[in-house]
């Protein structure tokens, strides 16, 4: 079976072309800049050289036929004929407390994706317009809904309200639903491989530290509570954005600085976090750069994000009453070996000791703790392409059978 995996954003399209067969990436690439100038297709058959392709792209409809073609290209595609494509995977940011699990979707599922546009109005229409592009262009393959949210919806209500007046919940729907779900499930499941123990046996606190970070409570392989909110802008500071701060201030920046609530919303998601703090960049590599040459509040942004890890690993360890492994993931957690070293520091009281010389590494699955070290340590790179991957191989596995 080969599966399509798609992920949509306002004005990107990444994808992959995966072989179910022995679960390899046959091809891949990302559009950038719809609906701009400058767009352009940048496509990888593996094996083959990679190619940019810039041609005007309008929409979405456009960026998936695009891609379609160079996967069928005789020179640089993948593919003699679209009809080798089995299915197509979807990410999809929100799906509420209606989805618990991946989904086939339909004419139903499409209308409620859409119904909780309301609650994630960036992230969900691009989505949509991404599987209404596939339906169009490939109208019998099955498609399936994967949502970044489904992971957390075994949290328990103590974990996932605020302290808002009920109707607020009952009638809107404003609770915590947390997202980074398949990359959070993913690394939790890796992680009980790597210590060759049932996930029903274990506390696992994973860290999903990249431009947008995470952090969830993973007891007895179910998700029971995570830093991210009713959006990805609450929990951590991050690359561009600002995480926890007191909900007061809110009101009193947008009167100071004249915004209207979308206004608002673009100031705390673009122009704040790292970026913000440190008013050099919301990479932490620059971060680390400058910080290495004096500059002051690079280093205060990297001090706090790590003080912010290491304080939900601290409140995720007590609810679990305890924590028997600690995951890093994603382009931060997979990559920055003085980011990890420095969130480890000072938690020996948990039984934390991250070995040195294991920790110098990067981007492969591996145990960075001492020998001695009561909670193991994991980097693992997260995959959430292959989960997507997966979850529409089984639905879709299924449809056959009936
Ligand atoms: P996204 O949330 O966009 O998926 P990623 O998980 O790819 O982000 O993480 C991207 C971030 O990872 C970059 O912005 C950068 O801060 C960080 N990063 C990548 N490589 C390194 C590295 N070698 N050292 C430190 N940070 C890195």
């Amino acid at each position: 079976m080969k599966i399509f995996v798609v992920n949509c954003g306002s004005s990107s399209i990444k994808y992959q072309l995966i072989d179910m067969k022995n679960e390899s990436v046959i091809a891949k690439g990302l559009i950038e800049r719809i609906g701009m100038k400058g767009s352009m297709l940048t496509h990888t058959t593996v094996g083959k050289d990679k190619v940019k392709l810039p041609s005007a792209i309008p929409d979405h409809v456009d960026g998936i036929k695009k891609i379609l073609a160079a996967l069928v290209n005789e020179k640089y595609g993948a593919l003699t004929s679209l009809s080798e494509i089995d299915a197509v995977g979807h990410r999809v940011v929100h799906g509420g407390e209606k989805y618990s699990a991946s989904v086939l979707i339909d004419a139903k599922v499409l209308r409620t994706v859409d119904k909780l546009s309301e609650m994630a109005p960036l992230h969900n229409p691009p989505n949509i317009a991404g599987i209404k592009a596939c339906k169009k262009l490939m109208p019998k393959v099955p498609q399936v809904a994967v949502f970044d949210t489904a992971f957390h919806q075994t949290m328990p209500p103590v974990a996932y309200m605020y302290g808002l007046k009920y109707d607020e919940y009952k009638k809107s729907g404003i609770r915590r639903y947390g997202f980074h779900g398949s990359s959070h499930r993913y690394v939790s499941a890796y992680a009980a491989k790597m210590l060759k123990k049932p996930a029903s046996k274990l506390r696992i606190i994973t860290c999903h530290l990249g431009n947008g970070s995470s952090i969830a409570a993973v007891y007895k392989g179910k998700s029971i509570d995570t830093s991210m909110g009713f959006t990805p802008l609450a929990g951590l500071i991050m690359g561009t954005r600002c995480g926890d701060i007191d909900p007061a201030v809110v009101p009193v920046l947008m009167a100071k600085k004249k915004l209207d609530p979308a206004a608002m919303d673009k100031y705390m998601n673009k122009e704040c976090g790292v970026l913000g703090v440190s008013g050099v960049s919301s990479d932490f590599r620059d971060l680390e750069t400058a910080a290495a040459k004096g500059n002051a509040r690079a280093q205060l942004a990297l001090d706090m994000f790590c003080y912010q890890v290491k304080k939900y690993i601290g409140a995720y360890a007590a609810v679990m009453d305890g924590v028997d492994a600690i995951v890093f993931t994603a382009g931060v957690g997979e990559n920055d070996i003085g980011t990890r070293a420095k969130i480890c520091e000072g938690l020996d009281y948990l039984g934390v000791k991250l070995d040195k010389k294991r920790n110098n590494v990067r981007g492969e699955a591996t145990e960075i703790s001492s020998a001695k070290s009561k909670v193991k340590v994991l980097l693992i790179p997260t995959n959430e392409e292959l989960v997507i991957a997966r979850d529409t191989d089984k639905i879709c596995k299924g449809l056959k059978k009936k």
